[in-house]
């Protein structure tokens, strides 16, 4: 039997205790994809609010948002405070429930490299002023990112843990253009080579069942990944939440979901040919709410690890 290198297991040999990762959703920032920088609309299966809790308690802001060019942040003293009272709440949550110590600070609602330098450098360095915080991590597009953000990330990973994820989704372009993602496979491949080279972590999120993609697509996808040079993985299945342009193909019938059978037979392929220094933090996803449409299996979020630990078990593989 092989244990799986979980992020938990990964973060547990380098700390010798357990570290939680705490959500943070900023109001003011945005995404190119949504502001209309690189496209309208967002990807099609986006409804940040559904796959990110934490947006409904930031007070939504009309009328201002950040993006790289951005010359000055009206809202910085707000979004301390957003950073300052979401990190408290939810970090006592986790001290009281599991006696936790230690954290990384996630900043995952939207592209949390989409604004000014001056900007990120307040806010990380606030995120990094907490009681327990050894790291952050950082949820981002491989389109809005620069090279001096990375030099900064740079600097700051000589003291603390510091993450980059960045959406992959497909190495196929022509899924990229289907679910309207905006940015091409080779600006991911080159911003992922270009953080590695600055000694960062990579995390990139991968998405299987995505429109028209079978088996040979997704480890394809899967095996690029390695090949760029990814620390870590986060895997889930593409589901369809009501309110976004995936949810009109869906009601259309042109879009069909990965069955849950399907899903953890390629899950498993990926991961039985994972390399062992390459950690995984996600192996599913789903939403437990009616703005979920389809598909149903993706509602138990629960029963399919259930499901994808036996699976993982009969390959001989302990997750
Ligand atoms: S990159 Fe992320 S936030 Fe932007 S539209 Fe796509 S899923 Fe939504």
């Amino acid at each position: 039997m092989r244990e799986l290198l979980t992020f938990g297991r990964y973060l547990k040999r380098k700390f010798g205790e357990k570290v939680y990762k705490v959500p943070i959703a900023l109001s003011g920032f945005t995404c190119p994809n949504i502001d209309g920088s690189v496209a309208r609309g967002g990807c099609t299966f986006c409804e940040n609010e559904s796959f990110n809790p934490v947006l409904n308690r930031v007070e939504k802001i009309k009328g201002f948002t950040l993006n790289l060019q951005s010359k000055s942040n009206p809202l910085l003293d707000r979004q301390l405070h957003e950073l300052e009272t979401q990190f408290l709440s939810l970090s006592k949550k986790v001290k009281e429930r599991y006696g936790a110590e230690k954290f990384i600070v996630y900043f995952q609602a939207f592209t949390n490299t989409y604004a000014p330098l001056e900007t990120l450098k307040v806010l990380y360095s606030k995120a990094l002023s907490f009681d327990g915080v050894v790291g952050l991590s950082i949820g981002t597009r491989t389109d809005s990112i620069t090279i001096e953000t990375l030099q900064y990330l740079q600097e700051l990973s000589k003291e603390y843990e510091i993450w980059v994820e960045y959406g992959i989704q497909s190495v196929f372009n022509s899924t990229l253009q289907k679910i309207n993602r905006g940015h091409s496979s080779e600006n991911v491949e080159e911003w992922i080579r270009k953080t590695k080279e600055f000694g960062l972590n990579v995390c990139g999120h991968l998405i299987y069942g995505l429109p028209d993609e079978d088996s040979e697509m997704m480890q394809t996808t899967f095996q690029k990944a390695v090949e760029w040079g990814v620390d870590s993985l986060k895997i889930h299945p593409l589901y369809v939440v009501d309110k976004t342009a995936l949810a009109n193909s869906y009601r259309r019938g042109e879009f069909s979901p990965i069955s849950e059978e399907e899903y953890i037979s390629n899950l498993v392929t990926s991961l039985k040919n994972l390399p062992s220094n390459i950690s995984i933090q996600r192996v599913t996803a789903g939403i437990e709410n009616d703005t979920l449409l389809a598909p149903d299996w993706c509602y138990n979020k629960q029963e399919s690890i259930k499901k994808i630990r036996k699976a993982l078990r009969e390959e001989g593989i302990i997750y």
